[in-house]
């Protein structure tokens, strides 16, 4: 079962609860377990730190102050997400990528081989 952090009292939620079941603050959008409410900490605005305040495309009436949003995507996840879909492979996966999309090349390779050394010992 994945869990969550409660925003307002910090104890550990089932991820799908709509509300926390220890200080009944609302965690889901119109009672959906399916769509995330965000809340800001105290003192802070969510648009700070969110994708759609930082590109400019958010249109939102709440923006650039809103304290809860159904929207909003932390830009600094967003952009690891990002970084580790598009990282380099290593060698070692580069390695096996190449094998797979050779195989019948190495097999014929193999054969060849193997007819060589027939060859060779007859
Ligand atoms: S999506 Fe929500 S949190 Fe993000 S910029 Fe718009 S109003 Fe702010
Ligand atoms: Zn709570």
């Amino acid at each position: 079962m994945a869990s969550i952090f409660c925003p307002r009292c910090k104890q550990q939620v089932d991820s799908q609860a709509v509300t926390c079941p220890f200080c009944r603050t609302e965690l889901k959008a119109f009672g959906h377990p399916g769509i995330p409410l965000h809340r800001a900490g105290k003192g802070e605005y969510l648009c700070d730190t969110c994708t759609y305040h930082v590109d400019d495309s958010c249109n939102y009436p709440q923006r650039p102050t809103a304290k809860e949003c159904t929207l909003y995507q932390n830009f600094e996840e967003y952009q690891t997400q990002k970084q580790q879909q598009y990282r380099k492979p290593s060698s070692n996966e580069s390695l096996q990528s190449w094998v797979r999309q050779n195989q019948t090349l190495l097999l014929f390779v193999a054969l060849f081989v193997v007819c060589l050394m027939i060859a060779a010992f007859t």
